[in-house]
């Protein structure tokens, strides 16, 4: 299998590998999508945050069909191999094909979502196509948390029914995904001098993962952990004073680190006793999901230490707060239904902000989740914040996009699979601009998104390309 640039769709997906179109840096990728619009005489709006949406008339006998929507995002993840040379804000993708596989070297190959754009630039400047009137919407910053997509107004979606062309894998489609919020917590803190000798703690080892797609695994969460030990030495009547509580990378990762430091008149070694008590307790509750959990305890250096009452309201609440895998769903097996993910904590001058993602595909389980951190925020002294909150997906069991392509594969073999999924997805979005949008996901396959070992099989992509074709006329 070679890469044909005589097939348009490989041709487009040649051009754009040559358009450095990381996130937050799609604005030449979407000038490219205008002159292209321009010079096929479409339609097309593109807004402040790059977005394109162009318009495409339906062929000869479907004028009276409903209009479909095309989507996929511009931007990809930039990521390379260590010894690699390579600057994404200028460089072009090195492709190559290799077994059927077509890769870049040493980096991102961008198929996520390169092969989305190309198809929907094939199909828009193809004259001998059937299809139902068009709206493709390239969207950006889909990588960095949706950005692009939460820019659009419900008077962008030109249509009811929306093809998503980010992921699927050639046999699967998406069902459902879940929204979600950021929850920030402010906990406010003074600081005083300190005398009392002081000391790290620090949880280490931690395996991490996505927050959406792993949350039900039982991973330990650095934050919440630290959280127990140091709430267990005051349980045991210990001197307990935070100076400083961090932890975590991400919100919308389950964080694998956390350091405290806090000062102490008790006995060190009665201290040093209470820790590894806790360690060991927690090292056989994680021995199938986190094998490599461990807990440092050493001296440190502080001379200020966080005065005792807020100290006490910070670890209560971070001990008590709601964290992890809280509903999963009995119509989809083994879908996560609601879950938070503590990712962030951070001690500033003032206070200390925790991070919280919230995720679910039902408003209510939002809802609530939220509700139980603003309640216990309101007995410590916290106050919450929600921000950038997104609706969900929710599973209906009618789809006609969805029989169209599970009628089309089956002519072709396939068995279409429906999945869902407790991640953020960009139809989240259109479902909250178009409540009764009607959503399918494909895409061909591919695989390694994310990593410089991503590659797309170019035989799924010729195949996927058709069975999007085939879908339209049907529309
Ligand atoms: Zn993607």
């Amino acid at each position: 299998m070679e890469f044909d640039l005589n097939k348009r769709h490989c041709y487009y997906f040649n051009e754009i590998a040559k358009i450095p179109h990381g996130s937050f840096n799609e604005q030449a990728i979407s000038d490219y999508l205008v002159t292209f619009a321009k010079d096929n005489g479409l339609a097309y709006k593109q807004d402040d945050k790059f977005n394109v949406i162009i318009d495409k008339p339906a062929s000869p006998g479907y004028e009276d069909s409903e209009p479909v929507i095309l989507q996929a995002h511009i931007d990809m993840v930039c990521e390379k191999n260590k010894d690699v040379e390579h600057d994404f804000t200028k460089d072009p993708l090195d492709l190559y094909v290799e077994d059927g596989w077509l890769k870049a070297r040493g980096t991102t190959l961008g198929a996520d979502d390169g092969y989305g754009v190309s198809y929907m630039l094939a199909i828009l400047e193809n004259k001998d196509l059937k299809h139902p009137p068009l709206s493709c919407i390239f969207t950006s910053m889909e990588e960095v948390g949706l950005l692009g997509a939460a820019n659009l107004q419900a008077e962008d979606m030109h249509g009811r029914r929306l093809i998503n062309l980010d992921g699927g894998g050639e046999v699967r489609t998406t069902v459902s995904s879940a929204g979600g919020a950021t929850g920030l917590s402010h906990c406010p803190i003074r600081f005083e001098a300190s005398t009392k000798p002081a000391y790290a703690l620090r949880v280490r080892g931690l395996k991490g993962g996505h927050s959406g797609a792993l949350i039900h695994m039982e991973l330990g969460n650095s934050n919440t952990l630290l959280a127990r030990i140091l709430k267990e030495l005051q349980l045991q009547g210990l001197d307990v004073q935070l100076s400083s509580f961090n932890g975590g990378l991400k919100f919308n990762a389950i964080p694998r680190e956390a350091d405290a430091v806090f000062v102490s008149a008790a006995d060190p070694e009665k201290l040093q006793a209470a820790i590894r008590c806790s360690e060991a307790n927690i090292r056989e509750e994680l021995e199938f999901s986190d094998p490599g959990f461990s807990v440092i305890f050493e001296p440190a250096d502080a001379e200020k230490a966080i005065v005792q009452k807020d100290s006490d309201a910070f670890l209560n609440y971070m001990y008590l707060m709601i964290n992890g895998f809280q509903h999963r769903s009995v119509a989809i097996e083994g879908l996560t239904a609601a879950s938070l993910n503590a990712g962030v904590v951070t001690t500033k001058e003032d206070e200390i902000l925790i991070e919280d993602l919230i995720r679910s595909a039902l408003k209510t389980h939002t809802d609530d989740m939220i509700s139980h951190l603003k309640v216990l925020a309101g007995l410590c002294g916290v106050t919450v914040e929600i921000r950038d909150r997104f609706p969900g997906w929710g599973f209906k069991a009618d789809s006609p996009l969805r029989n169209t392509l599970r009628e089309v594969l089956k002519e072709r073999g396939i068995e279409l699979k429906e999945e869902a999924s407790h991640g953020g997805l960009e139809c989240s979005m259109f479902k909250g601009l178009v409540e009764d949008m009607d959503i399918i996901t494909y895409g061909p396959v591919s695989q390694g998104a994310h990593t410089p070992g991503e590659k797309l099989d170019l035989a799924s992509f010729d195949r996927a390309f058709d069975v999007l074709c085939e879908v339209l006329a049907r529309c």
